[in-house]
């Protein structure tokens, strides 16, 4: 059975699309830990991140990398924290998230956002992707 994000790259589950290439896709968190926290994953279903051979982990982090960059722009924060967890969705991603201090870096704490927010956010940071 293909993962809930394999159903949103398929486009069958709504997302909040923040970029794509043709290896990779990122969308916002739906139960984010900070304003602007990202999740990044290849297209392709592999469930560890680590698992991946070298040649999409490769293309993954570079495609993380330009999504933190977009992140800066738009989120006021001092960095953009990279997390790896995957003991919720078996599909191999990587969570990017604004920090103003560590404690933002805490998946015990979520920010509410209305659907208005989460579009309006998804859409600043299509915008400012290179
Ligand atoms: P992890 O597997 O890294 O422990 O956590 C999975 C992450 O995916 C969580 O932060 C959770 O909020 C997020 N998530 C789970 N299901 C969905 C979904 O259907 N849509 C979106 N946008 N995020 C999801």
């Amino acid at each position: 059975m293909a993962s809930i994000f394999s159903k949103i790259v398929a486009g069958e589950i709504p997302c909040y699309k923040v970029a794509e290439t043709e290896k990779c896709f990122a969308f916002l968190d739906i139960n984010p830990v900070a304003k602007g926290h990202v999740l990044c994953i290849p297209k392709k279903e592999v469930d560890y991140l680590f698992d991946l051979d070298e040649q999409l982990y490769g293309e993954l982090t570079l495609f993380a990398q330009r999504v933190a960059k977009s992140i800066k722009k738009v989120c006021p924060c001092k960095k953009v924290g990279v997390a790896v967890l995957g003991l919720e969705v078996p599909h191999a991603h990587i969570h990017l998230i604004p920090l103003q201090s560590e404690g933002d870096m805490d998946f015990h704490h979520h920010v509410k956002m209305t659907e208005e927010e989460f579009k309006k956010l998804a859409a600043d940071l299509a915008a400012a992707f290179e």
